[in-house]
């Protein structure tokens, strides 16, 4: 059983006509909450920190305010820590997402730059996203994960996560923004895809595009050798015959055991108690912050959560999600997507020894 804090998105106005009331604020109460929950204990004077969060991508409306990142970085420096704001590039080699450059740029036009969230902002997996340390794992499906250079020499991991739904993995939790946002697009495509990426030679018009794009020279004779292959996805991007053969999108208990055996290896490589984990459940849109536009949140804003234990946390917001009723606007009228499995997610992380399912929820006003 673990300790998970919350702080309610409702905030009770005795007195509306009292126009100046700040402690009524989700930043004030953010801050009490990260007091009194104490998460953030472990870190010592010195430490690097990484506070973990995402930009949202270029159209993104309701990922999360760099207000409360700068609010979780305020308390941070309290610690006399090193920090930096942090995310990793997307899967892919042409999108504006995939390097390094083009997310902190699309991060600058949604309001996260080292000024708004007063510390540096550093993309974890390098220029190109494949800067990476290689952790091996007797695991059911991901016996290598690439875990984000930066992350994986990190001392303590702050998750700043916006809880929303995710069309594949069910929920993007504090589960999800370790297991894909700590990693670079080789686990990244281990994640979502169950098989390398293959040219079907019946389609391949050799037009050399995917040769030219690909970054380790790991297409000769159209075809992929796979000891040079680093699974970036670029290759089918570029190519209009639809010629690189991948296997299907993974959805359901598949790709929720893969994110949490992901998560595994980001949490056994900087240590299971340096990490600290808030859960915005605020905004609670059908898809992830990965996609160009945000629909209309599912229910009413939940709260913010806080504990140190990965599986307590998604638990407690998972199971708060599913009391709430489904706002008239809700795009889909189930309260996750259909083929996801988002329970799978909390289940398979206790039996991998990352948390407990069994939690005390204490209340912060
Ligand atoms: S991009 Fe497609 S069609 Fe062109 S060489 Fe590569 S696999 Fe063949
Ligand atoms: S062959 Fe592999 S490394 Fe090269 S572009 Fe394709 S997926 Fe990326």
């Amino acid at each position: 059983m673990s300790k998970v804090f919350f702080t309610p998105a409702d905030v009770e106005i005795t007195d509306p006509t009292r126009w100046y009331q700040p402690d009524k604020s989700l930043v004030s109460r953010l801050e009490r909450l990260i007091e009194e929950s104490s998460i953030l204990d472990n870190i010592d004077k010195g430490d690097i920190v990484a506070v973990k969060t995402h930009f949202g991508d270029r159209g993104t409306t309701k990922m999360l305010r760099s207000l409360f990142v700068r609010k979780v970085v305020e308390k941070i420096k309290e610690k006399k820590a090193k920090i930096y704001v942090t995310e990793t590039t997307g899967l892919g080699l042409t999108r504006d997402r995939t390097t390094a450059i083009g997310r902190i740029e699309i991060a600058e036009e949604n309001g996260f730059t080292s000024q708004t969230v007063g510390a540096p902002i550093i993309i974890a997996d390098g220029l190109r996203g494949f800067d990476a340390i290689r952790v091996r794992q007797n695991a059911r499906h991901l016996k290598e994960v690439h875990v984000a250079r930066a992350i994986a020499e990190t001392d303590f991991v702050v998750a700043v996560t916006h809880f929303k739904l995710h069309m594949r993995g069910g929920v993007g939790g504090s589960l999800k923004n370790i297991g894909v946002g700590c990693v670079t697009k080789t686990t990244k495509f281990d994640i979502h895809l169950p098989s390398p990426p293959e040219i079907d030679k019946e389609k391949c018009t050799e037009c050399d595009r995917c040769v030219e794009i690909c970054p380790f020279d790991a297409i000769e004779n159209y075809s992929i050798d796979l000891d040079k292959c680093l699974k970036c996805l670029g290759c089918a991007e570029v190519c209009e015959e639809r010629a690189i053969k991948l296997g299907p999108w993974l959805d359901g208990d598949d790709i929720a055991e893969r994110i949490v055996e992901a998560a595994k290896a980001v949490i056994d490589t900087v240590g299971k108690g340096n990490f600290a984990f808030l859960n915005f459940a605020i905004d609670i849109t059908p898809h992830c912050d990965c996609h160009p536009y945000s629909a209309p949140p599912q229910v009413s804003d939940i709260g913010v959560y806080a504990s140190n234990d990965i599986v307590s946390i998604d638990t407690a917001s998972l199971d708060a999600y599913k009391k709430e009723s489904l706002t008239s606007k809700a795009l889909i009228k189930e309260k996750f997507w259909s083929w996801t499995s988002p329970e799978r997610l909390v289940e398979y992380a206790e039996e991998l020894g990352l948390g407990s399912r069994r939690y005390e929820l204490e209340e912060i006003p």
